[in-house]
């Protein structure tokens, strides 16, 4: 056994983040969409077993890794195979009572669960009360998990990159944040992970020779790598001041709506696949208090009342959608659905 170890390791579930703040590489308007399967990360997880190099949590994050498209079966695989304490962190857009209801499985998996709350996502929630009161529910309905609630607002630490190298005088947190990528390659920040999602950081920054450690090719000493300080990188990165600026959105794209529309809509799909109609049609209604004007959500709501038969409330449901949008893909569809397949039906209701 190593007389080292990690208290954790992060591993990403998803690149891409439907929150824009100013000076995160996943925000980057240039960052991909990119999703991480559990079993991408096995083998190099099983390589850090073989050469003993423990890790006692894993800590899945993003971008928001509540936008994966199965995280509970990410968590899942991980927890299975390693039985390891499994901590999440979320900027919490999701929290709702179908939100909560809906990820019972994957909240059951998980040990810890950090929360950073942030103006625009706590708004959209429904205020900072109501942020509050779904955590507190949170809790109520999973006493076994630890939440963290951070407020972000007046606590973001300013990262930004320089090509002049810097003194560093301080010990960097960040440094403490071993991340595994799933090339196989480990890094020794976050920043320096996911520097190249943003094109924009200099060079200096992101051609480091301290950053990373291969476990594809690389048989140096391991620790000797992990305990290096300050790395080459640091001097060309403003995080270890810990100035702590105001939070910022980034000007013109405060939040991306769309990728909040699509997770809504999967957790829909996936509880009527399952033929939990009830379920889809609380999430649906829950997405349309947050996105009232979104044709695809009066869609999906249309098709969830035809499936259940109710083909006068469906067909108003879907003319909403293409009031609304006229092109709606999907309302066109489950129009033309109607129509042809049930016609008699709603003649006979008098539609
Ligand atoms: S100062 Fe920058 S490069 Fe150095 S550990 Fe902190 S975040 Fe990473």
């Amino acid at each position: 056994m190593s007389v080292w170890s990690f208290k954790w390791l992060e591993i990403h579930a998803v690149d891409h983040c439907n929150n824009n703040c100013m000076g995160c590489n996943n925000s980057s308007p240039v960052a991909s969409h990119r999703e991480y399967s559990a079993e991408e990360y096995l083998p190099w997880l099983d390589e850090l077993c073989r050469r003993k190099i423990p890790f006692e949590e894993l800590s899945v994050m993003g971008g928001e890794p509540f936008l994966h498209s199965d995280l509970a079966h990410f968590v899942q695989t991980l927890k299975m195979r390693y039985r390891k304490r499994m901590m999440l962190s979320s900027n919490g857009f999701w929290l709702s009572d179908a939100g909560i209801r809906y990820h019972h499985d994957l909240l059951m998996l998980t040990d810890v669960l950090f929360i950073s709350r942030y103006p625009n996502i706590a708004k959209e929630v429904g205020g900072n009360d109501a942020f509050e009161y779904w955590v507190n529910e949170l809790r109520r309905r999973h006493p076994h998990l630890h939440v963290d609630v951070r407020a972000m607002e007046h606590s973001w630490r300013e990262l930004s990159y320089t090509s002049e190298p810097l003194i560093v005088n301080k010990h960097c947190f960040n440094a403490e944040c071993t991340n595994l990528l799933a090339d196989g390659r480990m890094a020794r920040c976050g920043p320096g992970a996911y520097a190249h999602l943003d094109h924009s950081i200099c060079p200096e920054f992101t051609g480091s020779n301290d950053m990373f450690y291969d476990l594809k090719t690389d048989n140096s000493d391991f620790w000797m790598w992990r305990k290096r300080w300050p790395l080459d990188a640091c001097k060309h990165c403003t995080h270890f001041k810990a100035t702590t600026v105001r939070w910022k959105v980034l000007p013109g794209a405060p939040r991306h709506r769309e990728y909040e529309v699509e997770y809504h809509r999967r957790m829909i799909a996936n509880a009527a696949s399952q033929g939990r109609f009830e379920q889809a049609t609380e999430i649906a209604t829950d997405a349309l208090r947050r996105f009232p004007d979104e044709a695809s959500l009066f869609s999906d709501l249309g098709l969830l009342r035809l499936l259940d038969g109710d083909y006068v409330e469906a067909k108003g449901w879907l003319l909403k959608a293409l009031h609304l949008d006229g092109a709606c893909r999907e309302a066109l569809q489950n129009y033309a659905l109607l129509i042809t397949k049930y016609r008699p039906d709603i003649q006979s209701n008098g539609g």
